[in-house]
């Protein structure tokens, strides 16, 4: 049966490693498992979504299809149950560097995205790089939703404003509103500054930021050496137990002030 609407996430912050691969894996196949059909897209030229599922990134990917025109739908992977995988490929980075193409090369993605059997999926995520360039532009033009993983440490509210300018810029360009969230990655729980970053989050997004903060976890920084998720790797663990309720926050859209 065809979604009623497929959701588009674009996980984005221009801060590197505040958890937007971690939580694009691991949100993912928690929403798989939950029952859900659900596409992985890695706008990242790092292609770090196919090596932590198990798969090579220099497999045909987003790069052929914002390169060369090839239909996602030729180039899909599936990778788990209820989970597809579209890496990035290796030549991804040459699509930020593109001068041709002029405005139209912002509403690639989303192009490809409308002509690809999009509504077999309930959930697409994309994982973007911490950049804000023509592949972020082009998740943000595709996307309905914005997931911003905060971690739990002071400089990553610095970005944070900035980040409010191109959402604000991205929405006037689109065209349509985006919707906001925010939630909070690599939290360690008794630390002080930990608790002043996400006092400080909630109190800027009121209404935006997820019920359940992600706490710093070994397994989840393990698990992708292994091209395992959290759930083929650890199911017991405090990451899986996270990134599942975090799932159940995205599907009810449950925030940690109600
Ligand atoms: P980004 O994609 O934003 O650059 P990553 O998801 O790659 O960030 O995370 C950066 C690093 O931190 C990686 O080594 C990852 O395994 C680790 N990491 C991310 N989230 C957690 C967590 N909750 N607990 C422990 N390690 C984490
Ligand atoms: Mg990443």
């Amino acid at each position: 049966m065809a979604s009623v609407k497929t959701r588009i996430i674009a996980i984005m912050n221009q801060k590197g490693g505040v958890g937007k691969t971690t939580t694009t894996v691991n949100l993912g196949h928690a929403l798989a498992q939950a029952g859900y059909r659900v596409a992985l897209m890695d706008m990242d030229p790092q292609g770090q979504v196919a090596t932590s599922l198990g798969f090579d990134n220099t497999l045909p990917g987003l790069d052929q299809v914002l390169l060369e025109d090839k239909a996602i739908d030729d180039i899909k992977i599936n990778a788990r149950d209820n989970l597809d995988v579209i890496v990035a490929g290796s030549r991804l980075n040459e699509f930020e560097h593109l001068s041709s193409g002029g405005i139209q090369r912002g509403h690639k993605l989303q192009k490809a995205l409308q002509s690809s059997s999009l509504n077999q999926y309930d959930f697409v995520l994309i994982d973007c790089p911490p950049s804000s360039g023509l592949l972020g532009v082009n998740a943000m033009f595709a996307a309905g939703e914005l997931v911003i993983p905060v971690s739990g440490d002071y400089l990553s509210l610095q970005g944070l404003s900035r980040m409010m300018q191109i959402l604000k810029r991205a929405e006037e360009l689109a065209g349509h509103r985006i919707r906001l969230w925010l939630v909070s990655t690599r939290m360690q729980m008794r630390r002080k500054l930990t608790e002043e970053v996400r006092k400080r989050i909630l109190k800027y997004f009121p209404g935006r930021v997820f019920y359940t903060p992600i706490r710093e976890n070994v397994a989840l920084a393990e698990c992708p050496s292994f091209g395992k998720t959290i759930f083929d790797y650890k199911k017991n663990s405090a990451g899986a137990e996270d990134y599942r309720s975090l799932a159940l926050d995205l599907i009810n859209g449950r925030t940690a002030d109600g």
